[in-house]
């Protein structure tokens, strides 16, 4: 019902399964019923997913949200139109972006990973209030091509030494998402893929042990093999 509600990963999930075309039709900029205004939310997630369809080699004209109230059914009408003449002539997904299926799902499914990552990284521009003009082309610079290029190459990863790690289990019982792997005794380890990249392992691990680093557009270190996690306790080594 509501536009706040299209999440980045509903309109992967379209385009991963070769839809040609998302279009989000959203109530009028402050006419929202709730407090929360979603629709200025949608609106900056849409600026945002534009410029990393243009990232990954899609067109971004494939993805349009248009505002109105629930009485236009002749904006709905025109607006649909409209889009659905724009995706004919752009034509089928992949096709003159040449690529096919598999590169593009590639693609989306590696942007996917990042979705938790550029909602932390972006939070306050997503949550901006723009002005209330619809044509949200005007807004095309909220988010600059260099911005999103940086934020997808220059990505944030956590990293734990385990020459430095204590496992106090602090890092873990602290991790919003589970991603840390731990076992008391044991060096520990944050699951990649679960990681979501709030940087709160970093925050919480006592300084006297310091043992998380952030890495930024660089590969993470893989983990110490099974056996070889067992902590070294600080002062007893030797
Ligand atoms: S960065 Fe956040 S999500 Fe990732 S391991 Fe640390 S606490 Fe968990
Ligand atoms: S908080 Fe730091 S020392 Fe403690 S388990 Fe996590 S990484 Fe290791």
């Amino acid at each position: 019902m509501c536009s706040g509600r299209v999440d980045m990963s509903f309109i992967l999930r379209a385009f991963s399964k070769g839809i040609d075309g998302v279009f989000i039709g959203a109530c009028h900029l402050n006419e929202c019923n709730y407090v929360t205004h979603g629709n200025f939310q949608t609106l900056n997630m849409v600026l945002l997913f534009r410029r990393i369809l243009e990232y990954v080699g899609i067109n971004p004209e494939r993805l349009r949200i248009r505002f109105m109230s629930g009485a236009e059914a002749n904006v709905f009408v025109e607006s649909v139109n409209d889009f659905v003449k724009t995706i004919r002539g752009i034509g089928p997904l992949g096709k003159p972006e040449g690529m096919d299926k598999s590169t593009i799902e590639a693609k989306l499914a590696e942007i996917a990973k990042l979705i938790p990552y550029l909602k932390v990284a972006k939070r306050e521009k997503l949550a901006q209030r723009l002005d209330s003009h619809e044509e949200y082309e005007k807004y095309e610079d909220v988010f600059t091509k260099e911005e999103v290029k940086q934020l997808l190459e220059e990505v944030v990863s956590y990293y734990i030494d385990p020459k430095k790690c204590q496992a106090c289990m602090t890092c873990a019982r602290r991790c919003p998402v589970d991603a840390i792997i731990s076992v008391k005794g044991q060096i520990h380890i944050i699951d990649q893929d679960k990681c979501i990249k709030c940087g709160t392992c970093i925050q919480v691990c006592p300084p006297r042990f310091a043992a998380i680093t952030k890495l930024v557009g660089e590969p993470v270190p893989p983990p110490p093999p099974e056996d070889q996690r067992a902590v070294v306790r600080k002062g007893k080594e030797g």
